[in-house]
């Protein structure tokens, strides 16, 4: 922990449990310090100017004061609070989705200019999504740029194994992206089938702004297969085992 001056920031919750009688322990994303874990106090009393701001997905300033271990929040204001993501439950599974990749794809005390924005763009397209269909884009568009901002980028142009462009019908977390038939054949086990339109539409995500996404322009099982690539391939730079 740098310094024991306050902080001041922009911070999304991503992660909020009870601690002891009046407590909270907080995971915030923020601007300026990336992932970092904070102690609310008192905000579980029911006056408490704090805890209703410090809600999951909320977007919000932040006053952070660094102690011997841990940051202890001083002062919130809430920026925008997201509140759509936690009203219906198929979104907060998602966003839970998002909360999750950020644990596994970024350390602690570690700023992120270009995740925050990304983060914080997703949670809004989020919170504006209907559909399963437009729930999904905006959690794999998300995830995939956020694997993006790592340097993950997964190659989709030819086979990763051996260069070809013709007959491209699989795809490979370990190896980084999509293979062709041949490769698929003899590559490792957790590589799987995937279809043009899959790959197409992995294409789409990894090449075009969130808020342009549009799921009415793809294929439901091609997007179904985007996000199975995605999810392999969080897994795989996050260090996760996965099953099949
Ligand atoms: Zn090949």
């Amino acid at each position: 922990m740098a310094g024991f001056r306050s902080i001041k920031t922009q911070a999304l919750v991503v992660g909020t449990m009870r601690l002891g009688e009046a407590d909270r322990l907080v995971t915030l994303y923020t601007r300026e310090r990336g992932r970092v874990s904070a102690v609310a106090k008192g905000v579980r009393r029911p006056l408490s100017r704090i805890g209703g701001r410090l809600e999951p997905f909320s977007l919000v300033h932040v006053l952070l004061h660094p102690g011997r271990s841990i940051y202890t929040v001083t002062g919130v204001d809430t920026i925008r609070s997201f509140q759509a993501v936690r009203e219906e439950l198929f979104r907060l599974e998602a966003g839970a989705q998002l909360c999750e990749a950020v644990r596994g794809l970024f350390t602690e005390e570690e700023a992120n200019p270009a995740a925050f924005n990304v983060l914080v763009r997703g949670v809004a397209k989020l919170a504006g999504a209907s559909g399963a269909g437009e729930v999904s884009v905006a959690v794999t568009g998300t995830i995939v740029k956020l694997l993006l901002v790592q340097g993950f980028v997964p190659d989709l142009a030819g086979c990763v194994a051996c260069g070809t462009t013709e007959g491209l019908v699989g795809f490979g977390a370990e190896e980084g992206g999509i293979l062709c038939s041949h490769c698929l054949e003899t590559a490792a086990v957790g590589c799987f089938a995937v279809t043009d339109e899959g790959i197409r539409c992995l294409h789409d995500l990894v090449s075009c702004p969130l808020a342009e996404l549009d799921p009415s322009r793809m294929e439901e099982s091609g997007l179904r297969e985007a996000e199975r690539m995605a999810r392999r391939l969080l897994a795989h730079y996050a260090g996760w085992q996965t099953g099949p």
